[in-house]
């Protein structure tokens, strides 16, 4: 093993003895730090306290307040029919949550088929996912729990490795659909490049009813002024006329409140036609008042820029302070990379083969509590057991540091008691 950038094996024994201390310091400490999941701080939400308006006149086209309006009201397409930049009949705005839209997707998948084939996927001998790795845990656990088989995609700065996608897709018609975080990726930060949208815009398949699940959760949320820029899928799928394998997913869970916001899709108005029939059988309709609670506060695309900006001055320093102890406390060892998003909600974290179970449950014993080592992975098994994804935005700075503090000093433990070939223990 070639780590600590060519520190001899006594140089690496004296950093051993150290941080194995300073670990004991933090064990004594009774911390309770949490960064398991990418949610919001207070500060981010009250941000959006001034939507619960109690002006608002619910009546005034027609009554917002009683059944009906199916797939959302018109005020708030409006807007996000231009964030997206579709067309008002291409939006479906559901309830609460975009995860629950795309789940019910994929039961619509297996129940009713999809595009014009209408042959269900329950009909087939198997359903094959391609999950690019590493990825959004929930999306994996929806997957498991249709019971489809995924296939782990490599991903790298510019999305997933498209001559692997390609590959597999062209030979493969039990191979259904791709999932996408495609700006800002849960939990690598990167943003998929235009050749990237373009393949998988583009690309042929054997399956007739291929789906491209296009999560687009931190769609505006950028950290810093000059924010990436993702091409448009939907208008580059349409260009081959193959727009209905597209459905784009997007939420105001991480612009107003996480559980209490609006989630929505868009995908063909074919597509959209036959989801809302389908959809008809669900509900009458979804929460209005809270549509156009979310319309009247977020009246347009650059009002919500100008909110998110406020988001970015509370978490920028956040992600900021994350890459700076990184930097100090492991650069110079060479033992971890870790990406540098300009936006999104986490930082992604590889670790040498084989560290990453034990660094977290290092510091779960040291009462910080990290998402769990594999979690990024489906059937939470990440073959090289390196990846960890670190949520800046929940905890104070102060805790915040404390934790990163702490995930470090795990990682030289770890790490240098791997190349000693000794285990750690508590005060021995
Ligand atoms: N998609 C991604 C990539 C996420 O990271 C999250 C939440 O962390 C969600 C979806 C959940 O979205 P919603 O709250 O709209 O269900």
């Amino acid at each position: 093993m070639e780590f600590f950038k060519g520190m001899g094996q006594d140089a690496v024994k004296d950093l051993y003895e150290v941080v194995s201390h300073e670990m004991e310091k933090y064990q004594a400490m009774n911390l309770e730090l949490n960064m398991a999941r990418g949610k919001p701080c207070k500060e981010q939400i009250d941000l959006s306290d001034g939507l619960i308006d109690g002006s608002i006149d619910f009546a005034i086209k027609s009554d917002y307040r009683n059944y009906g309006i199916l797939d959302g009201i018109d005020e708030l397409k409006t807007v996000f029919a231009d964030v997206l930049k579709v067309e008002k009949e291409e939006m479906i705005i559901g309830g609460n949550s975009s995860l629950n839209l795309m789940y019910d997707t994929l039961m619509r998948g297996m129940m009713f088929g999809m595009s014009d084939s209408r042959r269900p996927w329950i009909k087939e001998e198997r359903v094959k996912f391609l999950c690019p790795v590493p990825g959004y845990d929930r999306h994996f656990s929806i997957c498991e729990a249709l019971g489809f088989e995924m296939i782990n995609i490599n991903m790298d700065e510019n999305g997933p490795d498209m001559d692997q996608v390609e590959a597999l897709v062209s030979k493969d018609p039990l191979i259904k659909g791709i999932w996408c975080v495609p700006k800002y990726s849960n939990p690598t930060g990167i943003t998929y490049s235009d050749e990237v949208v373009k393949r998988l815009a583009s690309m042929k398949t054997a399956a007739n009813d291929f789906i491209i699940m296009w999560d687009n959760a931190y769609l505006v949320h950028d950290l810093y002024e000059e924010g990436d820029q993702l091409m448009d899928v939907f208008a580059e799928s349409k260009k081959h006329g193959r727009e209905d394998r597209i459905i784009m997913f997007t939420s105001t869970s991480k612009i107003t409140f996480p559980g209490a916001g609006v989630g929505m899709l868009a995908t063909s108005k074919r597509n959209a036609n036959r989801f809302k029939q389908q959809m008809g059988y669900q509900t009458i309709g979804h929460n209005k008042i809270n549509q156009l609670m979310h319309a009247r506060f977020l009246p347009s695309t650059e009002a919500i820029k100008h909110h998110m900006e406020k988001h970015a001055e509370i978490i920028g320093p956040k992600f900021k302070l994350v890459d700076q102890i990184l930097n100090e406390e492991l650069d110079k060892y060479g033992i971890a990379t870790w990406t540098k998003p300009n936006g999104g909600y986490f930082i992604s974290l590889d670790l040498p083969q084989g560290c990453a179970k034990e660094v977290v449950n290092m510091c779960s014993e040291t009462g910080v509590t990290l998402t769990d080592a594999g979690a990024t992975y489906p059937y939470r098994m990440d073959p090289k057991d390196s990846n960890i994804r670190i949520a800046p935005t929940f905890p104070s700075i102060e805790e915040l540091e404390l934790a990163i503090k702490v995930l470090c000093t795990s990682i030289k433990v770890v790490v240098a008691g791997k190349v000693l070939g000794q285990t750690y223990q508590a005060g021995a």
